[in-house]
């Protein structure tokens, strides 16, 4: 039994990489915080291919709870281990520095930056002792350039992008790879606010990318193809910033 773990599965990209990962006969464990509904037509699309899906809320800003889930999991499946975690959730809060609340600096930082320790660290440690593991590390475009009106964001996903490459050298002997993934804009909730015919102007491939050019490029990461890759940032942008 191979067990995956999707943050952030019930929509957007998320739900792609959950049904990416079934198609190459992982059982997914499907994250979210508070769209129930949405999650559960996750779950149905990855039982299609044959394998198991379960729903797991937690919030990955919140570690009582993150851990409190991870553990109620790991004492319901005495033996097995999630193989492969994709830290995807995500939140933006875009607005002007000097207009930017407190709050929404922080809670961009904490579902990002915080969200990939609460769930990385308690998760890192079977994978070391099973010595094979596949870290995937959503992060943007965003956190490698850095994007005016996105302060937060920024500093929260190249925080995550200097975590990717500092923890790939802790774990490569143990063959465990962590990567990150930098979509430039994706169609998805996150950008439905989005002029996306002004903004493809600006994309060399003239169009955004969709969820499952991201979910095949996780999955291709998730593979022993990849066995020799690790901490890198690979962009899929649509030659945005290449
Ligand atoms: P989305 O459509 O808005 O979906 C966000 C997902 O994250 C939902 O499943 C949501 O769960 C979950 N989530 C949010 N806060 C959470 C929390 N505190 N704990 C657990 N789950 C949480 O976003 P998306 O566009 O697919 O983005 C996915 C990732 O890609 C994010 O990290 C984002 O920063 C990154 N990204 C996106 C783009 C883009 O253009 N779309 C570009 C670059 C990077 P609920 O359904 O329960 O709310």
């Amino acid at each position: 039994m191979k067990y995956a773990l999707v943050t952030g599965g019930s929509r957007g990209i998320g739900k792609a990489v959950c049904v990416k990962l079934a198609s190459m006969g992982y059982n997914v464990v499907v994250n979210y915080v508070s769209n129930e509904e949405e999650a559960q037509k996750t779950a149905a699309l990855v039982r299609e291919y044959g394998v198991e899906a379960e729903l797991l809320r937690f919030n990955v800003a919140d570690y009582d709870e993150t851990i409190a889930a991870l553990e109620k999991w790991q004492a319901e499946h005495n033996g097995e281990y999630i193989e492969v975690l994709v830290n995807n959730a995500g939140i933006c809060k875009d607005n002007l520095m000097m207009w930017m609340e407190r709050e929404d600096w922080r809670k961009v930082i904490e579902i990002s930056l915080d969200g990939f320790y609460n769930v990385t660290q308690p998760l890192l440690k079977p994978m070391l002792v099973k010595k094979f593991g596949r870290i995937i590390n959503m992060v943007s475009l965003s956190g490698l350039k850095g994007i005016a009106g996105q302060v937060n964001y920024s500093a929260a996903k190249g925080g995550v992008i200097a975590a990717t490459k500092a923890l790939a050298q802790e774990v490569a002997r143990k063959n465990v790879t962590v990567n990150a993934v930098a979509p430039g804009f994706i169609k998805t909730d996150m950008v439905a606010g989005l002029d996306e015919s002004e903004l493809k102007k600006t994309i060399p491939a003239n169009r955004f990318g969709t969820a499952e050019e991201v979910a095949n490029l996780v999955g291709f990461l998730a593979s022993k193809d990849s066995s020799y890759i690790t901490g890198e940032i690979i962009s899929i942008n649509g030659g945005l910033y290449s």
